[in-house]
């Protein structure tokens, strides 16, 4: 487990009972918000949803948009430190919140991590593996860019793409321009397909004097586009998961980060790592860690927003982590509650829509003892994928 200590930015740590600004009341902010009560702090939600996740569990909140400025300063005035759960605010709102208190992780981190251009441009910068990728501005880097990175290879929108959304597969030359249009605003990102193995996350976060810690990776699997199981830690090769640690470490650290970052990455069929994004805050596929570590990413994420020290992230047992998605696995949730093991996680959502994350249900499993694919379906128990449908024409 890579521990590291790089710059001091050091700042004092807050003291008991100050007050832990976060942006967004989603479910990553009401579990942000339960972390930092557990430390004795207090925190103070802006959000537009009176009765979302994270209003339910806070001890203030501000009404507002993420551009009311208003709202913005009423918040940044009342609030000692500031961080955000989701990236839909501007980076240039969050610069005007630093005016006031340190925001963290800064509006220049943000930045980077909310245009997928500037990602990579960011990544490819620091020497970090990624896919090939190119800029798509017109129909000449269009064509360049097929011509160079060869079919099939992906288009993706540079903002607001979200569990698979704003990408398009192009295939053959004849499918380039349907989705070129199909896909605003431009420009956009062209990758080439990777043939990957599997897909892991590494959450890693930094303290404000520069410690690192990183969580051991995660295996994901997703359903429709969206995060579906993740199982802790990655049963991929130790020196593997070493590098995927080392690499999420070298980004923080380039990144300058104060708080948490989730790295996504690629394994493909040569056992080689490609980073794929990158998220500045607490990331579902660290949920296990909610159950499976002594400190979660929660706790930690709101540690190092606060200046306190980061204890090493230790896991004390493995796990696998169920989202639950939707109307279908709500269905579940009495079967969820009479199955020993299961630990659940509602968010309080009002309506379970379709696609729409609910919460989540952790099992773990002793230290050195996650099963294999067969033995996590069976601790999934009502969980568990369901058998393809049989063809009963007979
Ligand atoms: P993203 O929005 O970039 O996180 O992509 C969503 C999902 O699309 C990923 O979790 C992968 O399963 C798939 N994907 C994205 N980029 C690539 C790529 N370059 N090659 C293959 N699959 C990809």
């Amino acid at each position: 487990m890579p521990a590291s200590s790089s710059r001091s930015p050091s700042a004092a740590p807050l003291a008991p009972n100050a007050v832990i600004g976060i942006v967004g009341g989603g479910q990553l902010g009401r579990m942000s918000a339960v972390a930092a009560a557990k430390l004795g702090f207090r925190a103070h939600i802006l959000t537009q949803d009176p009765h979302g996740p994270a209003a339910q569990v806070a001890h203030q909140v501000t009404l507002g948009a993420y551009d009311d400025h208003k709202a913005l300063d009423a918040f940044a005035r009342a609030v000692d430190v500031i961080t955000f759960e989701f990236e839909n605010i501007s980076a240039d709102a969050l610069d005007c919140l630093a005016q006031h208190c340190p925001v963290r992780p800064s509006g220049a981190i943000l930045r980077t991590s909310q245009d997928r251009l500037a990602e990579k441009t960011f990544l490819s910068d620091a020497d970090i593996p990624l896919a090939p990728w190119m800029a798509v501005t017109d129909h000449a880097s269009l064509h360049a860019a097929a011509e160079t990175l060869g079919f099939p290879f992906i288009l993706k929108t540079t903002r607001n793409g979200y569990d698979g959304k704003g990408q398009a597969r192009v295939y053959e030359a004849s499918q380039l321009e349907a989705a070129f249009a199909s896909l605003a605003p431009h420009p956009l990102v062209a990758e080439g397909m990777v043939d990957f193995a599997c897909e892991i996350s590494v959450m890693v976060v930094r303290g404000t004097d520069g410690t690192t810690r990183c969580f051991a990776p995660g295996l994901n699997y997703h359903r429709d586009g969206i995060l579906d199981l993740t199982l802790a830690p990655a049963p991929v090769q130790e020196e593997t998961a070493q590098r995927a640690q080392a690499l999420a470490t070298a980004i923080a650290e380039k990144l300058d980060l104060i708080g948490i970052l989730g790295v996504e990455m690629f394994i493909d069929r040569t056992g080689t790592l490609l980073v794929n994004e990158i998220a500045p805050r607490p990331h579902n596929s660290g949920h296990w860690t909610m159950d499976a570590c002594p400190a979660d990413q929660f706790d930690m994420h709101i540690r190092a927003v606060a200046g306190l020290p980061l204890p090493p992230a230790l896991r004390h047992s493995d796990a696998a982590m169920k989202n639950l998605v939707g109307p279908d696995d709500m269905a579940l949730w009495p079967d969820i509650l009479a199955t020993p093991g299961h630990i659940p996680h509602l968010y309080g959502k009002a309506e379970a829509r379709a696609g729409r994350k609910m919460g989540h249900v952790n099992i773990l499993f002793p230290y050195g003892s996650l099963p294999g694919a067969l033995g996590v379906q069976d601790a999934l128990g009502p969980l568990a994928d369901k058998p393809e449908t049989e063809d009963n024409d007979q």
